[in-house]
């Protein structure tokens, strides 16, 4: 006799498949078993994990279920792990021009993009900026209206209080990469809503594996939320280490919020802090700070 799943863990697979259905995967296998039983219903993600490798899907990534807030820590491996792993793996010795071919070849794919409803707004499509060999790499919410008419992120105030903070590392703005959850500017600079985010931000994701910074930054809620697959208040993510798509990640706040509330930037500074650490940088020196992957 198979013993049955408690309700939280219930909840929680009834989360997960929740999921797989907002990605379009409604095929499920059925695998007896008594571990895999809810109720009458068996559930294999094995299978389901092995279809997505077998059709190579690369949009599954961690997204926020609506109406849940799954905990990456509890929950089963989100399906796309190993098809961002192995794209990872391809990534690691790819040499530079390849990851610069492998980011314009997404590019390419998105095209003039119409996939969500931020197309309608915006006057041009924000891919990110930076080196494709970067050990570090930013992630943003959304272009903004500089953005939006230069076709660069963080180029704005915002994006001046960026650089600051990238020479602060002692670091140059082009040897780090720089990307945004959505590549369109959301109308008004309001916060992408889940749709648009969720149709968005798996190019971003492809563009991370690409890249394989060792560290990422999450600027703002947004970008950590997209990130991690969880929404979590800020002051409960910063200060410490997370991982996404196998790369350390840091979240901190976005500058234009610092912008707004300067008293903030030392905390953020202490975010940054983190991150020099893990990649073994002194704010001093700015040689040191130079890509270890540029020739
Ligand atoms: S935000 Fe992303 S998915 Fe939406 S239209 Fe722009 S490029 Fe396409």
């Amino acid at each position: 006799m198979g013993s049955k799943l408690t309700a939280e863990n219930e909840a929680a697979v009834r989360a997960r498949i929740g999921y797989y259905r907002d990605l379009g995967i409604f095929d499920f296998y059925r695998r007896g078993g008594p571990e895999n039983q809810i109720g009458t219903e068996t559930v294999t993600e094995v299978a389901v994990e092995t279809a997505i490798v077998a059709t190579d899907v690369t949009y599954a990534d961690p997204v926020p279920v609506p109406g849940a807030t799954p905990d990456p820590e509890t929950l089963p491996p989100m399906p796309s792990t190993v098809a961002a792993s192995r794209r990872a793996e391809a990534a690691k010795t790819m040499a530079p021009q390849d990851k610069a071919a492998a980011l314009a070849a997404i590019r390419e794919e998105i095209g003039d993009c119409t996939r969500c409803a931020l197309s309608r707004g915006r006057h041009t499509i924000v891919f990110g900026d930076g080196d494709p060999h970067a050990r570090l790499m930013f992630v943003g919410e959304g272009p903004g209206a500089d953005e939006d008419a230069q076709g660069l992120p963080f180029v704005g105030r915002a994006g001046q209080l960026l650089n600051n903070m990238i020479g602060a590392m002692g670091l140059r703005r082009d040897q780090v990469y720089i990307a945004n959850i959505v590549k369109c500017r959301p109308p008004q600079n309001r916060v992408p809503e889940p749709e648009e985010a969720n149709t968005c931000a798996p190019f971003l994701f492809r563009q991370i594996d690409v890249i394989q910074p060792e560290v990422l930054v999450a600027l703002g809620s947004t970008a950590a939320t997209y990130l991690l697959g969880a929404k979590s208040p800020l002051s409960a993510l910063r200060g410490r280490i997370h991982h996404a798509r196998g790369v350390k990640l840091i979240v901190t706040y976005h500058p234009a919020y610092l912008l707004r509330d300067p008293r903030q930037k030392k905390e953020a500074w202490a975010d940054l802090q983190i991150a020099m650490r893990e990649l073994g940088l002194k704010a001093s020196s700015q040689q040191s700070a130079a890509s270890g992957r540029q020739g």
